[in-house]
């Protein structure tokens, strides 16, 4: 059974990106068939995987607009041995372009049963808004991921996130539930986060993953290669804290 994720949080700057290619990457050395779709014009995961979004001609924003096949899509990250539906800057129009489209939110959904079969996992990189193409990527889904640094107003945006997901339930899409929350950018010396992190676990439990990822440069360093950490630096904390998360959702 395929497993799809979306990788969402509407705070920007959690860790989103960072966690869908580290994910995608480490999740691919243990042999699993992955796909990461990158749904945000940033194109950040796009990027970090090594495809140039200058020069990319087909992506996601043609699947949507249903003006390309997803398979044509598809690239290889060779170094990543993951598959991924890039984007670019076009994606920024979708939301404007879709709004006469019928079932404009299961847009992607459709698409992707077309490839779903291929793979064990498909990570979406979802951007940060609660907008139209967040609504596709948790149209989409199965489960949730939730990136979170573990900083003061992380909990109120918390709550914001955990509505939307029970309204997309009642709405569009009733298998859709939280699959877990990842510390991100965690620093053990601090006692905010410490707290954060109690106050996280008092609430969600366990759907908290155990594996936190700690701050790490490595981390931070090898988007500018085009490159998961993996390949960039693989004994760095951050590489190994992805292996980690990796090994815990597959022995879940
Ligand atoms: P956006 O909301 O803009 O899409 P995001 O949630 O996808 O952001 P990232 O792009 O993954 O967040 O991370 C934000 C910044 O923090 C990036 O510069 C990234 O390299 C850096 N970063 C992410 N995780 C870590 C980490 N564990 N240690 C150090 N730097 C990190
Ligand atoms: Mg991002």
């Amino acid at each position: 059974m395929t497993k799809i994720l979306a990788i969402t949080n509407q705070k920007g700057g959690v860790g989103k990106t960072t966690t869908s290619v580290n994910l995608a990457a480490s999740l691919a050395v243990s042999g699993k068939r992955v796909l990461l779709v990158d749904l945000d014009p940033q194109a950040n995961a796009t990027m970090g995987s090594g495809t140039n979004k200058q020069t990319v001609k087909t992506t996601v924003y043609h699947v949507l607009l249903g003006d390309a096949a997803i398979q044509a899509t598809r690239v290889t990250s060779t170094q990543g041995k993951y598959d991924l539906i890039p984007a670019n800057r076009d994606l920024a129009g979708a939301e404007v372009e879709m709004v006469d489209f019928s079932q404009r939110e299961t847009r992607l959904k459709s698409a992707l049963e077309a490839i779903e079969h291929d793979y064990d996992y498909i990570l979406i990189d979802c951007p940060p808004a609660l907008n139209l193409l967040t609504l596709n990527g948790l149209c989409a889904a199965h489960a949730v991921m939730i990136p979170m640094q573990c900083e003061y107003y992380a909990l109120e945006g918390l709550s914001d996130l955990v509505n939307t997901i029970k309204r997309v339930r009642t709405n569009f899409n009733p298998v859709l539930r939280i699959e877990g929350l990842l510390r991100t950018m965690f620093d053990p010396r601090s006692i905010l986060a410490q707290q954060v992190s109690e106050q996280l676990q008092k609430h969600f439990g366990d759907k908290v993953y155990r594996t936190v990822i700690p701050r790490n440069v490595r981390l931070a360093e090898a988007p500018g290669f085009g490159l998961p950490v993996l390949y960039h630096d693989e004994q760095s904390k951050g590489a190994q804290a992805y292996l980690e998360l990796a090994r815990e959702i597959l022995n879940a």
